[in-house]
């Protein structure tokens, strides 16, 4: 019967009348040269005081660029309780010096037949940026510290045969590699161990960057590791395609980056987090290559060893490449923000709208604390444009009764067809209503939301300034979120006191990501170190009190920035001494050679088993 079918033969296609599989031309691979070596992001961007003494920032890629901020110093000088003045900086000492390399000969001699002279570097200033991530220690310590370890050299595949290659290569010689995508992580999973004797090579994927197909019809695409962000987002715009993933550091990490630290994007709710958006992955390890003959939705075929490679933190092999769900470009994409009287509002905003089947792209719920530094970060307002802001604060102070020393601002991203983009609207606005919410506009919520990318740049800028300033996050139930958030809040203000730090703490959050389940909340924290003592220790040691607090609160040790070196001390705490030891048999039984040796998720002794 089925072959008298008259449609038996119709082919699906996309809304574009497209199937069959799309083959985009290849990119060039990341350059280098554009990026900086001492601070986060591109060298053509970056905040500095012009000669009005007001902040702006340098480049052209961003909202915030090129509009001076006037306020912005006020800001630091209040929340730090310090001077800011470009006469008293502490200078930086860049490029620190470095470790001579120390390269095993006969693995030199095989990575330059395999990958020829260019496909190799020992270059100082090449190693020392494939030897750190983006964390605030890293940074310091390049501008002002000393760097004891790092790759001997850097090895650039052109194909997974490459990789293969490089790996057999490490085996037969005893050669430590080092997986690199993008290095933008901040858990110092790049960092080398210093008690690393044999020749480290760091292996960057950035050639293997291609899309490899686009599969219009089943949303698929096989895209490689090397992949970076903004630019796999371009491309697959052109062929009117979105992976929906968006992480703060967009422009620089890359698609093995995101799978191998378990990443999560802004706008998770309506795409999903990496986990969701990865349907296989090819990977090669020390115990052979990773892959799956056929791609499907889902398949109840066993434990699953590639699902291993999500969080692998370089630990266990190289990711080549990945087959991922892609969704057609949003129709529309509109921004809002609202305000709310107190966080708690906030909060109970944030948990009726994950219960209304509607949540909008992204959710975004900055506290006081947080508002009042968006506020910061606002051009000046002259003539109608001051006095309207005048009169709006007016109403919302004197009419609506807000108070600016308690109010909380949330930002949403809507994004689908026009009638989903209008459902998300209107649950979100009825249900700001009951919780007391004040919309404040469709710009502040584009503003707020865009500022991300830009605010990036803020740490390194004042660290000159003795401000060191770095971001911590966590996950936790609905139940326990604003209790978590202000007992990390207290805890930091104790931590500062006891130690007798000059000036005032900076201890401020976002609660965003909202699940069926919980929220993730992501806290900015810092201090005035003039005249402290090692003040990276310091810093850490307060962070580190932080998290004991989250753990204390059933907070998770990490929500998307993952373990690396900096929380591996944190695992016997939040697993069993079983689960480690599974971990560990894992990673004998896949590198027993610990040819994959960054010492990420390391814990040789696993310590109590309270967890
Ligand atoms: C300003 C800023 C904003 C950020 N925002 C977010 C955010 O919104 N969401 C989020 O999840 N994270 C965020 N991060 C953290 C970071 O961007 C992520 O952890 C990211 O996934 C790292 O990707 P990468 O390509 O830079 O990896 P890298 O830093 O190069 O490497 C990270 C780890 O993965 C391993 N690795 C990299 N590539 C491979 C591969 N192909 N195969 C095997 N292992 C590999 C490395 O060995 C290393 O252990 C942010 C970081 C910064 C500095």
């Amino acid at each position: 019967v089925a072959e008298e079918h008259p449609h038996r033969h119709r082919k699906l296609t996309d809304a574009a009348g497209r199937s069959g599989r799309i083959e985009p031309a290849p990119v060039p691979p990341r350059r280098d040269a554009e990026l900086s070596n001492d601070v986060w992001g591109f060298k053509d961007t970056g905040f500095f005081i012009n000669e009005r003494g007001e902040v702006e920032l340098s480049g052209g890629r961003y909202g915030l660029s090129r509009a001076p901020m006037p306020y912005l110093i006020g800001w630091v000088r209040d929340t730090f309780g310090c001077e800011v003045t470009p006469d008293k900086v502490k200078a930086s000492q860049y490029p620190p010096r470095l470790p001579k390399p120390q390269v095993h000969p006969r693995f030199l001699e095989d990575m330059l037949e395999l990958l020829g002279e260019d496909g190799v570097s020992v270059d100082g200033e090449t190693r020392l940026r494939h030897g750190r991530g983006q964390t605030q220690e890293e940074i310091f310590s390049i501008r002002y510290g000393e760097i004891t370890r790092m790759p001997d050299l850097v090895v650039y595949p052109n194909s997974e045969g490459d990789v293969e290659r490089i790996v057999e290569a490490a085996i037969q010689h005893d050669v430590c590699l080092i997986p690199y995508g993008g290095g933008t992580n901040v858990t110092d999973a790049l960092r080398c161990p210093v008690e690393e004797k044999r020749t480290i090579a760091s292996v960057d994927l950035a050639r293997l960057n291609h899309i490899l197909w686009i599969d219009p019809v089943n949303l698929i695409a096989r895209i490689e590791a090397g992949a970076i962000g903004r630019v796999l987002a371009d491309q697959l715009a052109e062929h009117g395609f979105t992976m929906g993933h968006e992480p703060d550091s967009i422009d620089h990490s890359t698609l093995g980056g995101w799978i191998a630290t378990y990443a999560s994007g802004m706008k998770k709710n309506r795409y999903g987090n990496i986990e969701e958006l990865v349907i296989d992955v090819s990977a090669v390890t020390p115990a052979g290559r990773i892959e799956r003959r056929a791609i499907v939705p889902r398949e109840s075929a066993g434990a699953d060893p590639k699902r291993w490679m999500l969080g692998s933190e370089g630990s266990l092999g190289i990711i080549t490449s990945a087959a991922v769900r892609i969704y057609p470009l949003p129709e529309e994409t509109a921004y809002e923000a609202i305000l709310f009287k107190m966080l708690e509002d906030g909060v109970a905003f944030m948990h009726a709208l994950m219960r209304s089947g509607a949540t909008p792209a992204s959710v975004r719920l900055m506290d006081n604390g947080m508002f009042h530094f968006g506020q910061a970060l606002r051009p000046v307002s002259a003539g109608i444009r001051k006095a309207r802001g005048r009169l709006e604060r007016w109403i919302l102070t004197k009419v609506r009764g807000f108070d600016l020393d308690t109010l909380v601002g949330c930002t949403l991203v809507f994004e689908g067809t026009r009638a989903e983009v209008r459902a998300q609207q209107r649950a979100a606005y009825a249900i700001a209503q009951r919780h007391g919410g004040m919309r404040a506009g469709a710009s502040s919520g584009e503003r707020g939301y865009q500022l991300t990318f830009a605010i990036a740049y803020i740490r390194d800028f004042i660290m000159p300034y003795y401000i060191l300033a770095e971001s911590f996050e966590t996950s936790v139930c609905w139940d326990r979120a604003v209790e978590l958030r202000e007992n990390v809040i207290r805890r930091v203000k104790a931590e500062h006191a006891a130690r007798k730090l000059p000036g005032k703490p900076l201890i401020m959050a976002r609660i965003q990501k909202p699940y069926h389940t919980g929220v993730a909340i992501y806290f900015y924290c810092g201090i005035y170190y003039q005249g402290v003592s090692d003040p990276v220790q310091v810093y850490m040691d307060i962070e580190n009190a932080a998290r004991e607090e989250i753990l204390r609160c059933g907070g998770a040790l990490s929500h998307h920035h993952g373990v690396g070196k900096i929380r591996r001390g944190y695992l016997p705490q939040v697993m069993s001494k079983a689960t480690l030891e599974w971990t560990r048999r894992i990673k004998r039984a896949v590198d027993g050679q610990n040819i994959f040796g960054c010492g990420n998720q390391q814990v040789d002794d696993p310590g109590s088993d309270e967890a």
